[in-house]
């Protein structure tokens, strides 16, 4: 870093390129020996069916096990990795990773349906993306089913990204729709580009409380995306209120912090153990 080079290496740096510009340099430069060494890991976030509070999958969330930095969140090199285009073999690695992890808990006997991935609309925009993942999964002799791809609006706006979402929807593979509520599109685009899921946004969700334990933006999106035959997860759920709400709103899938954090993969195993008694509870 800077600091280690001395004081007098700040001059080095432009005024104008703030720390999170000069970060942002420093992990564009490690990403491809990161990726080489696969310092790229997964935590699994558990998502449960509202319906009989037994978990239904997990979503896959990228880390970066950085040697100098520590456990780096997305949040610090996403927007670089999609700018850079770095994000199209780093995707492609979380895409490996996820194969190679579902492989080993069926091999270890635990019940694991699904894994669902985020996907940037970068890679979506790739012709080949579709074949690519097709490929991966029957190299892994994972069905489609096996996976489930979370999508953002951008990526639905885009003529080129449709076509490899029809691809891979054609071929088994179930979408959702991500951070839905967030955008501008609302449900006008999702007639264009037909999606089997919608996640509600957390910011969303974050307006179901104790004292207002009623809100209509989340009863109504429910409502709407059933009758377009959507799934509804809600993302970002914090507190059994919001659980019990979203259950009697008719919402199928339940995701956050309430339920679990996003976990490593060594702690898959316990949490589907304990899972059990502790979600089967009536809510
Ligand atoms: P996302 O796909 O909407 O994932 C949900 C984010 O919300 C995750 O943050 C998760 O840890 C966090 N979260 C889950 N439950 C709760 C909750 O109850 N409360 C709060 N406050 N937060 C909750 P994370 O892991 O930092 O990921 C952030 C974003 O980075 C993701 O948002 C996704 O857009 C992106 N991302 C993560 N992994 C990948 C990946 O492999 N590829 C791509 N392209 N993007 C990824
Ligand atoms: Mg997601
Ligand atoms: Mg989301
Ligand atoms: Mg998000």
């Amino acid at each position: 870093s800077a600091k280690k080079a001395g004081r007098g290496q700040y001059r080095f740096f432009d005024q104008s390129l703030n720390v999170t510009d000069a970060e942002a340099f420093h992990l564009e430069q490690a990403f491809p020996e990161a990726l080489a060494k696969r310092q790229f890991v997964l935590h699994f976030q558990p998502q449960v069916c509202l319906e009989t509070m037994r978990l239904s999958g997990f979503e896959s969330l990228v880390r970066w096990q950085h040697p100098e930095f520590g456990l780096l969140y997305p949040d610090r090199f996403i927007d670089m990795a999609e700018t850079t285009g770095l994000v199209i073999p780093m995707g492609l690695e979380v895409l490996r990773l996820t194969c190679e992890h579902l492989l080993l808990w069926r091999d270890e006997g635990l019940e694991v349906e699904t894994v669902a991935v985020n996907v940037s609309p970068v890679q979506l925009t790739q012709p080949d993306f579709g074949a690519t993942v097709l490929e991966l999964l029957k190299s892994y002799g994972l069905q489609p089913r096996d996976l489930e791809l979370e999508i953002t609006e951008t990526a639905v706006l885009d003529a080129r990204a449709a076509e490899q979402i029809h691809i891979l929807k054609n071929a088994g593979i179930v979408v959702s729709l991500d951070d839905f509520g967030t955008g501008y599109s609302g449900f006008a685009h999702l007639e264009s580009v037909p999606v089997d899921k919608l996640k509600i946004d957390r910011s969303l969700i974050a307006r179901i409380s104790n004292s207002h334990d009623d809100s209509p933006i989340v009863s109504s999106t429910i409502i709407l995306a059933k009758r377009m035959n959507l799934k509804v997860v809600a993302e970002g759920v914090e507190t059994r209120e919001q659980l019990v709400h979203l259950k009697v709103a008719g919402c199928d899938f339940a995701q956050g912090y309430h339920i679990s954090r996003p976990i490593p993969a060594d702690q898959v195993a316990g949490f589907i153990g304990k899972a059990v008694e502790a979600l089967e509870e009536p809510v």
